[in-house]
């Protein structure tokens, strides 16, 4: 079995003015894409070819001896789930994930603020999350290619903070690509759907 590269769910120009053309051909067609070839580099004619995505992430994860298979099936992992955080129309919160994100963090508006926090306290690559856990609901961020999907928390949403996910549309500004993040580009549906998966 080897790993493929997922089509967007959306044509590259769908979100502009907030996400360009040129970002998508790049992050996905390229970066995404990379990840996904080296994958396959890597695990070509080994055990590893055999395993689902998931279970690849799960048996290399914190095995320095698989660094590079983790590091880049975790990115294809992340990638793929952060095209399906994406909507080209903004939503508004269905009901029941609305009371869980209310029960967590007071109202949607302090949702987006910590969300933005938590991105902008990212030092470096990484990710931030929205995940389900024994406690509830909370933001957690992960450096370069690490995914709570090692963990028990149960990913829900994510943002890509790596500079190649912003830099062509906002440079240096991560707040600012944040908030438009929170405030227009949430696939709430796809969100909901993972709640009750
Ligand atoms: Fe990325």
């Amino acid at each position: 079995m080897s790993f493929t590269l997922p089509d967007l769910p959306f044509a590259t120009n769908a979100l502009e003015p907030y996400i360009s053309a040129r970002t998508f051909e790049l992050h996905h067609g390229k970066h995404h894409a990379g990840y996904v070839s080296k994958l396959n580099e890597l695990t070509a004619n080994t055990p590893y070819a055999q395993l689902t995505l998931e279970e690849l992430i799960e048996t290399t994860h914190g095995h320095a001896d698989a660094q590079a298979v983790f590091n880049n099936a975790a990115q294809h992992w992340n990638h793929a789930f952060f095209w399906q955080s994406l909507s080209p129309t903004v939503q508004e919160v269905p009901e029941p994930l609305a009371i869980k994100i209310e029960a967590a963090f007071g109202d949607i508006g302090a949702f987006r603020a910590r969300f933005v926090e938590a991105g902008m306290s990212q030092f470096g690559s990484g990710w931030v999350w929205l995940v389900d856990g024994q406690e509830g609901f909370s933001i957690v961020t992960t450096s370069n290619a690490d995914t709570p999907l090692t963990s028990d928390q149960r990913p829900l949403l994510v943002c890509d903070v790596w500079e190649h996910a912003y830099y062509v549309d906002y440079q240096n500004r991560r707040a600012e690509y944040l908030k438009i993040f929170v405030d227009r580009l949430i696939d709430w549906e796809n969100v909901s759907r993972r709640l009750i998966e």
